[in-house]
């Protein structure tokens, strides 16, 4: 028969180990399923200047390795692995890692969400040397410099409308002939001196070596290609919550995001299964935020574990 685990935690973005930071304080040693991606989605990022406490900034991966360090000091338990399946159907909750299953008595999801990207020759490439998928993460380092967003929804308007500041030209590059984003957005980007659209186009290809130098266009109604000169490139095309594991065991909404109790607590629709970050906020989407929440979650997990007593 195995333990069974006081909390165990999914995930090891900023979220997670936050919540594992704080669980693991609680005394309710917590074990954490980092993953093989293990560090979430500022393992891809380079500096980070948005972090409180780094003033002159902090590489992403170097933040992460910070809060591992901080979560394991106070006996959070790591583990590389992937959970595979979980059955939060009984009470203690059941997660499987291949044949191994564990047992919980409180769950905390931090699985995140990722970009979506184009897949495209050079993009993988130059991501973090002029490819992004976060203006305001990276926005800053393009000071004067000339931008191509990609994508029609309300993050690219937002994410466009975010590089006016720094950005010399921002051209959205969209693949139909209308925004899908709300008509504010898009009004106010369409409105921006420094904003210019090019309507039925799809970047094919990302150019450059040490940094972003240009994008190949094809016109998605003649089929043409052409070269358009850029310094940087920002893929706006939404994100994927990491929400698969838990299809028909938690509520999900439409775009696939956690649903949480009143929208903002971190309950879930499964009592005792708590969930932090950007599997259930599609809308601040920073590690601030994330992190935020990942000490709600263990704080929300630790009063629940404390009333079953
Ligand atoms: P979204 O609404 O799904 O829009 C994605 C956009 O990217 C669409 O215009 C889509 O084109 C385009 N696209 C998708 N795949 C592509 C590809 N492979 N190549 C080229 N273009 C591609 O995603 P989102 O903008 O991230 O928004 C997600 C949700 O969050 C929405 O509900 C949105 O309203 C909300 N949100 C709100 C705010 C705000 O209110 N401030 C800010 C951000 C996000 P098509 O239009 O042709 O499908």
């Amino acid at each position: 028969m195995s333990t069974i685990e006081k909390v165990a935690i999914i995930g090891s973005g900023p979220a997670g180990l936050t919540a594992a930071l704080y669980a693991a304080r609680a005394d309710l040693e917590p074990i954490v399923f980092e993953g093989y991606s293990a560090g979430g989605q500022l393992m891809i990022t380079t500096e980070v200047e948005n972090f409180p406490g780094f003033p002159d900034g902090v590489q992403g991966p170097e933040l992460m390795d910070r809060f591992r360090k901080q979560a394991e000091r106070f006996g959070a338990r790591l583990h590389t692995v992937d959970v595979d399946r979980v059955d939060f159907s009984q009470h203690p909750f059941r997660l499987w890692v291949g044949a191994d299953e564990y047992l919980a008595e409180a769950v905390i999801v931090a699985t995140g969400a990722s970009a979506k990207w184009l897949d495209v020759p050079g993009e993988q490439r130059l991501t973090g040397r002029g490819v992004s998928a976060c203006a305001t993460c990276d926005g800053f380092f393009f000071r004067d410099k000339r931008l191509v967003v990609v994508g029609g929804g309300d993050s690219a308007m937002e994410e466009a409308l975010f590089l006016t500041k720094f950005a010399s030209r921002v051209t959205i590059v969209h693949r139909r002939d209308e925004f899908r984003a709300s008509k504010i957005m898009a009004a106010r980007a369409l409105e921006h001196p420094k904003i210019d659209v090019i309507w039925n186009a799809v970047v094919k290809e990302i150019h450059g070596e040490d940094g972003v130098t240009g994008v190949t266009l094809e016109d998605t109604v003649t089929g043409e290609t052409r070269l358009f000169e850029t310094d940087g490139v920002f893929v706006a095309i939404g994100h994927t919550p990491n929400t698969k594991l838990f299809e028909g065991q938690l509520e999900l909404d439409a775009n696939g995001y956690i649903v949480l109790e009143d929208g903002v607590s971190t309950r879930t629709s499964v009592e005792g299964v708590f969930a932090a970050g950007d599997v259930a906020d599609s809308y601040y989407r920073q590690a601030i935020t994330a992190a935020g929440t990942g000490c709600r979650a263990a704080i929300d997990a630790e009063r629940w574990l404390a009333s079953r007593e």
